[in-house]
């Protein structure tokens, strides 16, 4: 099969990219030197961007549509954690030499499935060559009311934590993919890497937000960082409750089997669900959300004030199924 660099570079923009950019008007059919996109008067435009670098992010063996389908599902996870809604975006490829045309081709269709599911269009980007490893980047924009922003920085004491989804999958699926938790059926394991390789963003979620949450991320670095990033630019400190973690069947049976600890739960990154504190008296509201988006949201601890001369320490605090308390300062668990 050819190399797509042999295809050239507008042959491939035409074969594999111009498709993607069918549905908005806007991006000429990738025709013209730049797209130009409309932003409603009441809305504001979200900007986010993500690079995977084959080696680094991605392997080589990983299936090209799960490539895009990872790297258009953690930009569209920032634009959930901001309750925005996806619009556009714009791609950078960088391919070598060798790369075949078959493996474009699924990378397309890896888009193709995502922009058809959350309701967003390619609007232009860039192809160019490289001597190094293949490598994406992707920017993607979304639309924001004012009012329904959501922002790390707002998280008050007494608020009550919430995530969605179940904690920790992705984590337990890339070591699936190193070769480990074989006690597990086959059935598990190919769940836990779906969730590795495929995250599926919150938007739904995420745009519903407004007036219910007071800070808001998603889920990237794992469930400690993460909340230790909402307590940063909120003043605040954390109190999570490690025997309330939503946990899938599959992660509770490595769990039960002692295949894995509940720290590397919420240690493990990459699970892209929502992250965010609300206030106790919106239990009730957030509750019937949460069926109304069939979207599990489970209550797991409780912002605190940041006592006077922890600045250096880590500001979130684990409590175990004993009520121990377990410190997360230095990038691992250890008892007090
Ligand atoms: P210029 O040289 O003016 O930057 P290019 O020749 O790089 O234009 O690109 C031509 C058109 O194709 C532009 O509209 C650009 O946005 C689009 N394009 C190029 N590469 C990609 C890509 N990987 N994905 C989407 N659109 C692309
Ligand atoms: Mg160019």
């Amino acid at each position: 099969m050819a190399g797509p660099r042999k295809l050239g570079e507008f042959e491939i923009i035409r074969r594999f990219f111009a498709p993607l950019a069918a549905q908005e008007p806007g991006a000429f059919a990738l025709g013209d030197d730049a797209a130009v996109l409309s932003v409603p008067p009441d809305r504001r435009l979200v900007v986010t961007t993500d690079a995977v670098v084959r080696g680094l992010h991605f392997l080589a063996p990983d299936p090209p549509d799960s490539v895009a389908v990872k790297l258009l599902g953690v930009n569209l996870s920032d634009l959930a954690s901001m309750g925005a809604e996806p619009m556009a975006y714009t791609l950078t490829a960088a391919l070598p030499e060798d790369l075949d045309e078959g493996w474009l081709r699924g990378f397309a269709d890896g888009l193709d499935g995502m922009q058809r599911e959350y309701g967003l269009s390619l609007v232009g980007g860039d192809t160019v060559g490289t001597p190094g490893p293949l490598s994406f980047s992707l920017c993607a924009f979304g639309l924001v009311k004012p009012e329904a922003e959501l922002r790390r920085s707002g998280a008050r004491e007494g608020d009550r934590i919430y995530v969605s989804g179940t904690v920790g999958d992705a984590a337990l699926g890339l070591r699936v993919l190193r070769g480990q938790l074989g006690m597990l059926t086959g059935a598990e394991r190919q769940w836990l890497v779906d969730r590795y390789r495929r995250p599926r963003p919150r938007l739904a979620l995420g745009g519903r937000l407004h007036g219910l949450a007071h800070a808001a991320i998603d889920v990237s670095d794992g469930i400690v960082a993460d909340l230790a990033h909402i307590c940063e630019m909120s003043g605040v400190g954390a109190r999570l409750r490690a025997d309330c973690m939503p946990l899938s069947a599959a992660a509770r049976r490595a769990l039960d089997k002692g295949a894995v600890s509940l720290a590397d739960l919420l240690v493990g990154g990459d699970d892209y669900e929502l992250l965010f504190t609300i206030s106790p008296d919106k239990a009730a509201v957030l509750a019937e959300l949460s069926d109304e988006l069939a979207c599990p949201l489970a209550e797991i601890g409780e912002i605190v004030a940041l006592r006077k001369g922890e600045g250096s320490r880590h500001p979130v605090l684990v409590v175990d199924e004993e009520e121990r308390v377990l410190d997360v300062g230095g990038g691992g668990f250890r008892h007090f």
